[in-house]
């Protein structure tokens, strides 16, 4: 059978499907038992295989986000927890299934009230421990993604940024999820790790076996379950092929990056932190264009404190040197969520308290942050950059906090490095605005998933819209353009660090409209190097004024075809 999603990344993954549902206990009812021996045994039996669970999943990580799971391990060693849960046992004749929920329904609610914020946060790893205690109460088994027993397609309802974070990646072959859209953060994380992924097919959870071989076709979007022995060795060959050709555009990967006139185009880096598998690709770029600091707060279990995060950006800054690192204040919100952090209940949260706002709503942790990043900038060449604002006023009054960030330091006769600050274009309505957003700022950055998703008004995430979230729509190129032309009379860089920036196809549009600067993933590098060369500007700024003529996405696509039947393009 043959399912249909949205294809994001490239490539194809054979191998068994790996079904991701993490486990949430019906509502329990209090029960009693009589056997209290049977029931303490029980409760102690499951504790030991708690920890031997997380013991096996710190072996897979690295020490930052084994500490999340090491925090797990204190809480099941509680004494006062364990007493508790032991003394409901025996004293109330619960069982032990209802002893853990109430003694850890208990603590939560305790937790819950203080106000000390890191004290709060230990709510959800109480929450996590439970559901853990519980799952082999109920003997049922792990089904986490941090140790994979061997290489599948992973197939789950929707993917958290905060799944993925601690994901195997090394046996992850593909992704395939039900929810999710072309921009989505599963799609831009399966893009940095070259993992085909096929997002947003319909009921997915009730297709897929848990071990079933299948093939996921990314270049098609296709998921075929149950495949006969021909169509495996076709998918086999069409990987292998796919594979070669990753090998040879890696040829292209420490070129400069230069059209076929010789114009340099600046490439930056697209990371989501200062782990030296982020870091690998630092040489073959020029600068870092979106240092994503969110994942540095979704692999943690509690807000990183000041001094954790002056090292996670100075790592950065010194891997590249006298090069600009843009660090992206922080971005929680919408599908990015902290663990340890409850967001406030929003209706529509993409269009609700998201990034720099929940940022003004929370002045200690942005200020906590700002401090961070201006005492890192010391060590190297740091701009700042706020994402989300949607007015002018936004980006003044995200100054005015580095302002106070700085005079908080120069009170404790704290060093703080010389910045240079920028914002995120990503709202139209700043968009419109760049010729006086350049007044303001030293530099901008056009975040074009985010850009398409409120031009368009259609969730980025939500795969029944897919067809309206139109990443080819002649409204973003020309919105693009006219904040190319501001900041290029301006006379300060403005770069694509959206999904966009990165496809080889978009590439020398963006450069005919004006950019110089474009930042994406290490896996886009190459390719993007080998558009750059297969074209001159003017035949790029022909190309680009083609696009800003046309009416609607399909007659983007239909110039981009007549581009690649010039021979401009390899294939659309
Ligand atoms: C964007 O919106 O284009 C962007 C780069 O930010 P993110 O994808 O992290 O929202
Ligand atoms: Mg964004």
């Amino acid at each position: 059978m043959v399912y249909h999603g949205i294809g994001v990344s490239c490539g194809v993954a054979v191998g068994p499907l790996y079904c991701y549902e993490p486990f949430m206990p019906e509502p329990l009812c209090a029960e009693h038992s009589e056997d209290i021996s049977g029931q303490t045994a029980l409760y102690q039996s499951a504790k030991r295989a708690a920890r031997e669970e997380l013991a096996r999943v710190c072996e897979h990580l690295d020490e930052d986000k084994a500490s999340i799971f090491q925090a797990h391990m204190e809480i099941l060693d509680d004494e006062v927890i364990d007493e508790e849960i032991l003394a409901g046992i025996k004293g109330e004749q619960w069982t032990a299934q209802w002893a853990v929920e109430q003694v850890y329904e208990n603590c939560r609610a305790v937790l819950g009230s203080v106000p000390d914020a890191l004290i709060r946060e230990r709510e959800a790893d109480l929450f996590d421990v439970k559901l853990r205690l519980l799952r082999i109460l109920q003997g049922m088994p792990e089904r986490g993604l941090c140790c994979l027993e061997q290489s599948v397609i992973v197939a789950a309802k929707e993917l958290l940024p905060s799944d993925t974070a601690t994901m195997d990646k090394a046996n992850v072959l593909g992704i395939v999820t039900e929810m999710g859209g072309a921009t989505s953060h599963s799609a831009i994380l399966a893009k940095s790790w070259g993992i085909p992924a096929v997002l947003g097919v319909a009921n997915l959870m009730q297709i897929a076996r848990c071990g079933e071989m299948a093939v996921l076709d990314a270049e098609a979007g296709t998921l075929e379950t149950q495949p006969t022995p021909e169509q495996l060795a076709v998918a086999k060959a069409a990987r292998g092929a796919w594979q070669k050709q990753m090998k040879e555009a890696t040829a292209w990967i420490d070129k400069e990056p230069l059209t076929k006139d010789g114009v340099r185009i600046d490439l930056g880096l697209n990371i989501g932190g200062a782990a030296d598998e982020e870091l690998a690709a630092a040489r073959y770029a020029g600068f870092v264009g979106l240092l994503r600091t969110e994942f540095l707060y979704m692999n943690a279990n509690h807000f990183p404190t000041e001094d954790e995060q002056v090292e996670q950006y100075k790592k950065v800054l010194r891997t590249f040197d006298s090069r600009p690192v843009v660090l992206r204040t922080l971005d929680i919100g919408g599908d990015k969520t902290l663990r340890y952090f409850r967001a406030p209940r929003e209706d529509n949260p993409l269009l609700g308290s998201r990034a720099l706002r929940l940022c003004f709503e929370n002045p200690e942790i942005f200020l906590t942050q700002l401090r961070a990043a201006l005492r890192a900038a010391v060590h190297g060449n740091l701009w700042l950059m706020f994402p989300m604002a949607s007015s002018i006023e936004d980006v003044c009054r995200a100054k005015t906090f580095v302002e106070t960030a700085r005079s908080q330091l120069a009170q404790k006769g704290v060093q703080a490095g010389r910045v240079k600050i920028g914002a995120m274009i990503e709202v139209p309505s700043l968009a419109l605005m760049a010729p006086e957003l350049t007044r303001e700022v030293d530099f901008a950055s056009i975040g074009t998933n985010d850009l398409c998703q409120y031009l368009t008004a259609a969730d980025r995430m939500n795969p029944a819209v897919a067809p309206y979230h139109q990443n080819w729509h002649p409204a973003l190129f020309r919105l693009v353009g006219m904040a190319a032309q501001a900041f290029e009379q301006a006379g300060k860089p403005l770069c694509v660090c959206g999904e966009l920036g990165g496809d080889d196809r978009a590439v020398p549009i963006l450069v005919g409209l004006g950019l110089r600067r474009l930042s994406m993933n290490a896996s886009r590098l190459a390719p993007v190097k080998q558009a750059l060369a297969s074209m001159t500007l003017a035949q790029m700024q022909s190309l680009a004024e083609r696009v800003l003529k046309c009416v609607s996405e399909a007659e983007v696509r239909a110039v981009l075809c007549d581009e690649a039947g010039k021979g401009g393009y390899e294939d659309v």
